[in-house]
């Protein structure tokens, strides 16, 4: 595998939201008299799995230790390959001094209208204390309306003075629109306080790297006049927002371990799966994924009974493989990887690669010497200490420590248990 791509591990995703556009609960299912929606009524209790905001994944990626091998090269042979053959490794210029000095890349997938009440629950929640890059998936309002909450992880911030958005050019174009100022400050009123946003325009029938992240798009129809953007990256597979699929978008879905789908209701509608055609697209993957989850639902997909359901059809071998509705707070390891799913991991890092080694020699020469000035920061993402740990192990041990200062300015008596069990997820 190529350089770039052994340095950096997805090992886990958090759902932020997990709901349709409108959320839920409905709030006309809860101010009728009786209320009898159960998915909105049961939304309302302390931590209920039928509380689901705007689709919204959090993909958490680690920096692994580099060797003396895939250190920056400075010798290049003219074609943009080192002496060795490995592709010339260059500083990102998406890398903030914040992610630089991380050994995380925390990568979000779409700021809908709920990203903000998603982001206060499980970033708290799980200790999530930076944003390092943004992929938009299109340019409905439940994908891109709080753009402008982002100001929150660029204002006064020397080191991470502006935030990469990735976005394909339908949606910039969405983007342009609606929020002038953020794509010309000099569109600014008021204060002038905006967020400071590098727009990272990539074609969508190409893979692309999100900080050593490799996504790889597919295009999908989503409804009328409305196209989305579905995502693989490392052994997963996001899409969150289609009516349709063709043959063409399993040549990126084949060989997921995870399928994320969008499934709005049982029955179908026309720009989002119904349960029956998320079904038939799971079935479809080759070969079967180890887990299904589904996302994006609305209040008709109870969650506990539509679990049932689906586990029931697993069960009696109606389905091939587990399929979940997902819920807000959801975190999975997805480090686990199949043989097939490297070997797809593989296609993208080569698709990649090709396209890295298109700049002149002159920009590659350039990038060397850059890359050379800056090696000693770079150098700091990689911690070997803590090479092998999970990402959420760093969370929680925060989330701890924070409870054990907590609790100890009130003098109160806990044990080591109680505060493992306060610090869990719901
Ligand atoms: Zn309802
Ligand atoms: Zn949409």
């Amino acid at each position: 595998m190529a350089a770039n791509s052994n340095q950096i591990v997805v090992e886990e995703v958090i759902f932020l939201g997990t709901g349709t556009s409108g959320q839920i609960p409905s709030v006309s299912c809860l101010s009728v008299p009786r209320p009898t929606c159960a998915a909105c009524v049961d939304s309302v209790k302390p931590n209920s799995r039928n509380r689901r905001r705007n689709t919204s994944l959090l993909v958490r990626a680690r920096v692994a230790p580099k060797s003396p091998r895939q250190d920056v090269r400075t010798h290049s042979n003219g074609n943009g390959t080192s002496v060795n053959g490995d592709a010339v490794h260059t500083v990102d210029p998406n890398l903030s001094a914040a992610a630089a000095k991380s050994h995380v890349r925390n990568i979000v997938i779409d700021v809908g209208k709920s990203f903000y009440e998603g982001a206060i629950r499980w970033f708290l929640d799980y200790g999530i204390t930076d944003i390092h890059a943004v992929v938009l998936t299109h340019e409905h309002a439940d994908a891109v309306l709080r753009l402008d909450d982002l100001r929150d992880w660029t204002m006064y911030r020397d080191d991470q003075p502006s935030l990469p958005v990735f976005l394909d050019p339908p949606t910039m174009a969405a983007v342009s629109r609606l929020f002038p100022y953020m794509v010309d400050e000099t569109k600014a009123t008021g204060s002038g306080l905006v967020p400071k946003i590098k727009f990272c325009v990539f074609d969508p029938t190409q893979p692309f790297n999100v900080l050593g992240v490799e996504f790889a798009p597919f295009v999908v129809p989503h409804g009328k006049n409305c196209t989305s953007l579905g995502f693989r990256f490392s052994n997963v597979t996001y899409l969150s927002d289609v009516s349709d699929l063709d043959e063409k978008a399993y040549e990126w879905i084949d060989g997921s371990d995870i399928f994320i789908v969008d499934t709005l209701k049982e029955v179908s509608h026309v720009s989002h799966f119904g349960l029956d055609e998320a079904l038939a697209a799971s079935e479809r993957i080759r070969p079967a994924p180890r887990q299904v989850y589904l996302t994006g639902m609305c209040h008709l997909m109870e969650h506990h009974s539509s679990n049932k359901k689906l586990a029931k059809l697993y069960a009696s071998g109606s389905i091939g493989m587990p399929v979940e509705c997902a819920y807000d707070g959801l975190r999975l390891d997805v480090r686990d990887k199949s043989p097939t799913s490297l070997v797809a991991a593989e296609r993208i890092t080569a698709s990649i690669r090709q396209q890295q080694l298109r700049p002149t020699v002159a920009a590659v020469k350039q990038a060397a010497s850059k890359a050379q000035a800056e090696a000693a920061s770079v150098a700091t993402a990689a911690q070997p200490a803590d090479a092998g740990r999970p990402i959420w192990a760093d969370a929680h041990g925060r989330v701890q420590a924070a409870l054990t200062a907590e609790l100890q300015s009130r003098s109160a008596e806990v044990s080591t248990a109680d505060l493992i069990a306060m610090s869990e997820k719901p």
